[in-house]
């Protein structure tokens, strides 16, 4: 077989096959292989005429097809199945080539492979793609890490299938080893957190306004047009609109409510844990799903005290100005669980050694990924216009709609306690910008209770140093 393909995807289920259909219609000469033939197949019978594709049923045959340094895309299932593939392929690539992850890696495991590929001449290269099916089909943000000189081979591949905005494409190299997928893992974390706070949001107008979701998918489509405009406010609106076929009933009465996951906001929050960064708003959103879906405790605890509709208290006298005060809680609660991710992006740039630039990663998260919004522009330009930025909450453009929510923000967590609504979101927010902003908190009694029962010694105010009471002589 001649070698003529500039790009291989390997792994030809719903991402890989729409990425290798992007990669063509872009005019690359897309080398092709599934381990079950069928997929290859399938693939270029049916979107054959779409450009160059150069399908093979052998790995051997694969790689031949390549021109080198050959670049290979795996696009298959994250973990043992990568391995296998990324093992498989690499025993056939010669020095100098490159194994590209698309998939959604865990960044331990990418750190791993690199070095494992490193030693072998080859060039690993973790980068994550985001925007889901569609995405991978007309254009993702591509999040990538690997070396530079990597980048230097792949950039303009994966910079000419990337989502574009104002001419500049979502895809931009990260870092090294496992930057890319730790940047692709917050943001699916980010992500879950959006989708908490758009969905506390809708429950607090079903449930305390009383509105149905057509009046709901109404007031969504009119937020659209401001500062929550984005990708998930729009297509909660087109959700919330829809009505069920089979019932007539507005579709979001008949689905069922247990949200399920596949596991990458689970790894932001453990990733977090170990680095002892704060991501309360993601991990309200992961529990908030898993208590969901816990339907046993669910039944037990609405048989023992009673099924709760969340409508306590009476509609609020004044309907648009509690609506707006929605829409500002909102607002505010999504400053605090992005500013929360970068957050931890700057805990894993220190921990990991990556000089991760936050004014890129807002800006390459604009378009084709799931959380592309107007609000990252903010982000972007709130990094470029102030270097070395601490906080988000901090930079002008945010603490102005901080300022401007308090009130409201309080009002709306109030009322959905007082309602019955859980707002587990909208609340850790609150909680966690309170907090910041508190001038003295209750750790100062933790140290002390640290100090008594286990001498884990305390420091003081006025002094520097540790210290240490005699509890039991005081006592
Ligand atoms: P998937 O269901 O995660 O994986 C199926 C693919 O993996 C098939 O091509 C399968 O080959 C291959 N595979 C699994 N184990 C293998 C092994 N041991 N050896 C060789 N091939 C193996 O597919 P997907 O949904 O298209 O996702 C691909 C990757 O992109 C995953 O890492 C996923 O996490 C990530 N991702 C998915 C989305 C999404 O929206 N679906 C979004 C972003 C990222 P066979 O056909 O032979 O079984």
């Amino acid at each position: 077989m001649s070698a003529r393909a500039d790009v291989g995807v390997v792994g030809l289920a719903v991402m890989g096959s729409n990425l290798a259909r992007n990669l063509a219609r872009h005019g690359h000469t897309v080398a092709l292989y599934n381990r079950s033939p069928e997929k290859t197949r399938a693939l270029v019978a049916e979107h054959g005429d779409e450009g160059e594709f150069v399908p093979s049923e052998s790995l051997e045959d694969f790689v031949a097809s390549l021109t080198t340094p050959r670049v290979v895309i795996s696009m298959v299932q994250a973990g043992a199945g990568t391995d296998a593939v990324v093992d498989a392929v690499a025993d056939l690539l010669e020095p100098g080539d490159m194994v590209v992850d698309g998939g959604n890696a865990l960044f331990g495991d990418t750190i791993r492979r690199t070095q494992a590929l490193a030693a072998r001449k080859l060039h690993f290269v973790g980068a994550g793609v985001s925007g889901g099916e569609e995405g991978a089909l007309n254009g993702p943000s591509i999040m990538v890490g690997g070396s530079e000189a990597a980048y230097e081979t792949l950039g303009p591949i994966v910079e000419s299938i990337a989502a574009q905005v104002d001419g500049t494409p979502c895809a931009a190299h990260l870092g090294t080893d496992g930057a890319g997928h730790f940047v692709k893992m917050v943001h699916n974390g980010i992500e879950y957190a959006d989708m908490q706070l758009i969905g506390e949001a809708y429950d607090l107008l079903r449930h305390v306004v009383g509105l149905s979701p057509a009046e709901i998918a109404d007031v969504f489509r009119e937020w659209n047009t401001g500062e929550l405009d984005s990708f998930l406010i729009e297509i909660t609106a087109e959700v919330l609109a829809h009505v069920d076929g089979a019932t007539g009933q507005p579709f979001a009465d008949v689905v069922l409510d247990e949200a399920g996951m596949k596991g990458t906001g689970t790894w932001t929050v453990q990733t977090a844990l170990s680095l002892g960064t704060p991501v309360s708003g993601i991990a309200e959103a992961v529990f908030a799903r898993a208590l969901s879906s816990h339907r046993e405790t669910r039944d037990a605890v609405q048989a023992a005290f009673g099924v709760s509709s969340g409508s306590a208290t009476p509609v609020p006298d004044d309907v648009p100005g509690f609506v707006e005060a929605v829409r500002r809680a909102l607002y505010a609660s999504k400053i605090v669980s992005y500013a929360q991710g970068f957050d931890m992006l700057s805990a894993g740039a220190a921990e990991h050694g990556w000089d991760l630039d936050m004014g890129t990663i807002a800006r390459i998260w604009r378009g084709g990924c799931i959380i592309r919004a107007r609000f990252l522009d903010r982000i972007t330009d709130a990094y470029r216009e102030h270097p070395g930025l601490v906080s988000l909450l901090t930079a002008p453009v945010f603490h102005e709609a901080l300022d401007g929510a308090g009130d409201a923000w309080r009002d709306v967590v109030a009322a959905a306690v007082r309602a019955g609504v859980p707002v587990p979101g909208f609340s850790a927010a609150l909680a966690a910008f309170d907090g910041a902003r508190r001038d003295r908190l209750p750790a100062a009694l933790v140290q002390g209770q640290r100090d008594l029962f286990g001498a884990h010694t305390y420091r003081r105010v006025d002094r520097e140093g540790s210290f240490h009471v005699l509890w039991g002589e005081d006592r």
